[in-house]
């Protein structure tokens, strides 16, 4: 059964009308009682409709047969690495905006006390001189600073050489003594601070100190997923929250059995059904997307992974299934163009690589592949008979990675 109580509260939401679910029994309910139910085998229906199943178990059988032989190993690690990267990159980001607010709250409360020090101590007109050179620049203050100095150093020079000293006089060299003495302390704070800064709120050999969470849309039988989750397991500190989503519920029926720790839903990529911003990795692997609702559940600094076929993608399936000058070579320029309409294409990596493929692997292969569909019987079991031989088959993928885009 799919424990809700780990989910973070509101992270998911309505389907239809974006509000609130609250668990009652075994469903899940908004304001407005729209009632998704909580399968058996601990997925969600968020579905009021279910739609004609347009890919059969068996697809998604053979899918995660593929998987298990390994033949996407390839893919997943890379896809691990590039998650990995950027989930570190994310967490260091927000300790330095941690160590950032901390300082600044540190330093605001040293200005307050100092000038609550200013205020006993100093005449009315050294304060307002501060608080002007509170509002200057720091290159300003750099200046000021070396003026300063220069004018300690030429009273201390002309301290030396009078013997009767202005009382003023006098009074003006401790009030600089008194100021290059703050900035001092100042600059020292500072300094402590930022040797300070690396392991402010850590715990040593902790690697992500937040929760994070990823959304696979279109994870079909979840193999993809639970691969990539079983990578960054031993890597995060935070908590992982890993969520599948597909149309079908022949491919979340299997995923949800393979993996009980994990959110599964059947729904609709139009109508996700999760909070803005509910996601730091949102993947989206050989399977059709929706990047409005992409750009919609990703955080602000997450990341969106995208795979498409390279254009040696089961280049031999494809040349025995069709002619040359037919659907015998695949170009995958439309598909990029389109996520670069949606997303700032920060990386595009490639990974290929060819693997013997066994005869039992290559029907399940060629019942996972979309190309051997429309294939009549006759090249079908041509391509069988492809097995015999052990072929080698090419793996050729593309991961698009992206960020949101922002208007400057
Ligand atoms: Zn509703």
């Amino acid at each position: 059964m799919l424990k809700y109580h780990t989910i973070p509260e509101g992270m998911v939401i309505c389907p239809v009308c974006a509000g609130a679910l609250r668990l009652q029994g075994n469903s899940l309910f908004c304001s407005s009682r729209h009632c998704f139910d909580i399968a058996k085998q601990g997925y969600v229906n968020f579905l009021l409709q279910a739609p004609k199943e347009k890919y059969g178990k068996r697809l998604f059988q053979s899918r995660a047969r593929v998987s298990q032989a390994g033949v996407f190993r390839g893919l997943t690690d890379r896809l691990g690495e590039i998650a990995r990267n950027e989930l570190e990159r994310q967490d260091l980001e927000q300790r330095e905006r941690r160590s950032q607010e901390l300082k600044k709250q540190g330093l605001r409360q040293r200005e307050m006390w100092r000038q609550g020090l200013q205020q006993q101590r100093l005449p009315e007109g050294e304060l307002q001189q501060r608080e002007l050179r509170q509002q200057g620049l720091h290159q300003g203050e750099l200046w000021q600073q070396g003026l300063q100095q220069r004018e300690l150093q030429r009273q201390e020079l002309q301290q030396q050489g009078l013997q009767q000293q202005a009382p003023e006089q006098q009074e003006l060299q401790n009030k600089a003594t008194r100021r290059q003495a703050l900035q001092r302390e100042e600059l020292q704070e500072l300094e402590q601070q930022k040797m300070a800064q690396p392991s402010l709120g850590l715990s040593s050999g902790e690697s992500f100190h937040n929760t994070v969470a990823i959304l696979d849309a279109g994870c079909g039988e979840g193999s993809h997923l639970s691969a990539l989750v079983r990578q960054l397991a031993g890597t995060t500190g935070g908590r992982l929250i890993a969520a599948g989503i597909d149309i079908s519920k022949a491919g979340i029926q299997l995923a949800a059995r393979a993996n009980p720790g994990m959110l599964w839903g059947v729904a609709d990529l139009a109508k996700c059904p999760f909070a803005n911003g509910s996601f730091d990795i949102i993947l989206n692997l050989l399977s059709p997307a929706n990047y409005l609702e992409f750009n919609r559940m990703l955080a602000d600094d997450g990341l969106v992974m995208k795979v498409i076929p390279g254009t040696e993608y089961l280049q031999e399936v494809r040349r025995a299934m069709h002619s040359k000058t037919e659907r015998g070579t695949y170009s995958n320029e439309r598909t990029i163009e389109l996520f670069r309409r949606h997303f700032e294409l920060v990386d595009m990596q490639q990974v290929k690589y060819q693997l013997l493929i066994e005869q039992k692997e290559l029907a399940d292969l060629l019942q996972m592949t979309p190309l051997a569909w429309r294939a009549t019987e006759e090249q079908l079991r041509s391509l069988q008979a492809m097995g015999e031989k052990a072929p080698v088959i090419t793996f050729d993928f593309v991961i698009l990675i992206g960020k949101k885009i922002y208007i400057r």
